[in-house]
């Protein structure tokens, strides 16, 4: 029987199965060192699980409206007046389970099947994947090492067509780390008012930023760019939540009444008691949010500094996020063990059969010549798995 030819057509995620495939080796005994995945190592802060079990306590254990509760709604707003200067009402939100959700329900909300969307490479895995899914068409706008995986305005106005219906735009960036600044905003938001598109703009690593204050969203920069822009964010990173699943979206409401409409039949609310406890980080105290940036930073100066130091391997300062992306092109058709490195895949595969490291190609991140480290990791972890580089790398032929 024929199965369905757009699932068929889907790749599982590469961050995800890296991850399990180290969690795997690991309980069964090995001594091996993950920078799979992408999410942090520290533990949901106390005050926001103590909300959690109040609200089952209470008896917060029913469905609560579909796009989420108003309490939740109005805390994000909030959040988007006192840290981004911008001013939503609840009619403009949707809470969904994980910015995942929230980011399908954009593309679902803005795009007919065959409308393109304008994608910068290196792009975090799921959005090429989101994309089809979305029956849309993936424009890769390739950024590279010497631009800081950046692109600017001309770029991307390059790559628009009549078929053009938004951009993906992800600041800080998941797998480069990189921010764009007021001034490269204005420059791209002018281009996207020109040709009449969309961008969704994917700020759930907003908070982890380490040489600067909360970085700018494109969405302040003016009434005719908010209204073409569908904010992404979610709880999972800033307040170490990747379990309890709750992202959110800001748009115009008309964008946001569709995505409640669908998500009303798709999956209706997120999880009550995840809710609660989604209320309880946004308006808790901030403390903890600091206590991990500082241990971020301390890791991403330490894993940068001593990466520049193998020979064979470089990496760019990331500025945000937790992610080093690592290039390994000099290190292309050398061979470990008698297997060739060809690419991204077989370092990694072969990174983690002789050395017991977990990395993540970036093949699945639109640029094979780089590998992807998560340094939301101990600093023990960071030293072992960096001297196990230095060591697969000497016994290279
Ligand atoms: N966007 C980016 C750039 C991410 O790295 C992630 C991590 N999974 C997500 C969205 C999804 O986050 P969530 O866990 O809330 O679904
Ligand atoms: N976003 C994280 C990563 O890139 C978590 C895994 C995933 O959802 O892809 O590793």
């Amino acid at each position: 029987m024929q199965l369905s030819k757009k699932y068929q057509s889907i790749s599982p995620s590469s961050t995800l199965s890296i991850d399990s495939k180290y969690k795997a080796l690991k309980a069964a005994g090995i001594d091996v060192v993950g920078f799979g995945a992408g999410e942090p190592d520290f533990d949901t802060p106390q005050h926001i699980k103590d909300a959690a079990i109040r609200a089952i306590n209470s008896g917060y254990t029913k469905y609560t409206p579909a796009s989420g509760m108003i309490e939740l709604k109005e805390a994000i707003c909030k959040k988007f007046r006192e840290e981004n200067g911008l001013s939503y009402g609840i009619e403009n939100i949707v809470v969904s389970n994980g910015a995942k959700h929230s980011l399908m329900n954009s593309l679902g909300a803005i795009l007919n099947p065959g409308d393109e969307v304008i994608l910068p490479a290196p792009y975090w895995v799921s959005y090429y994947e989101m994309i089809l899914l979305s029956d849309g068409v993936p424009v890769i706008l390739h950024t590279s090492e010497e631009n800081d995986f950046k692109f600017n305005a001309k770029d991307l106005e390059a790559l628009i067509t009549p078929k053009t219906k938004a951009l993906i735009l992800n600041t800080p960036g998941n797998p480069t780390g990189m921010v764009y600044t007021e001034e490269e905003l204005r420059a791209i938001a002018n281009v996207i008012e020109e040709h009449d598109i969309f961008v969704i703009s994917d700020e759930i690593y907003e908070q982890l930023v380490y040489d600067m204050d909360t970085p700018p969203s494109i969405a302040s920069l003016g009434e005719n760019i908010k209204n073409r822009t569908i904010i992404v964010n979610g709880v999972s990173k800033t307040y170490a939540m990747t379990g309890w699943r709750i992202g959110y979206t800001a748009a115009n409401s008309e964008i946001t009444k569709l995505m409640s409409n669908v998500q009303s039949h798709y999956t209706s609310n997120p999880n009550s008691i995840a809710q609660h406890a989604a209320i309880a980080a946004l308006e808790g105290p901030q403390h903890s949010v600091l206590e991990m940036k500082k241990a971020f930073n301390e890791r991403r100066l330490y894993m940068v500094e001593r990466m520049n130091c193998i020979p064979g391997v470089s990496c760019i300062k990331p500025q945000g996020a937790f992610y080093v992306m690592m290039n390994i092109t000099k290190l292309l058709g050398k061979t470990a063990g008698n297997r060739k490195i060809d690419g991204s895949d077989s370092f990694a595969q072969l990174f983690l059969e002789l050395n017991n490291v977990a990395v993540v190609p970036c093949s699945g991140f639109g640029n094979d010549n780089y590998v992807r480290w998560s340094y939301a990791t101990s600093m023990d972890n960071i030293k072992k798995g960096l001297d196990r580089l230095e060591e697969f790398i000497n016994n290279l032929r």
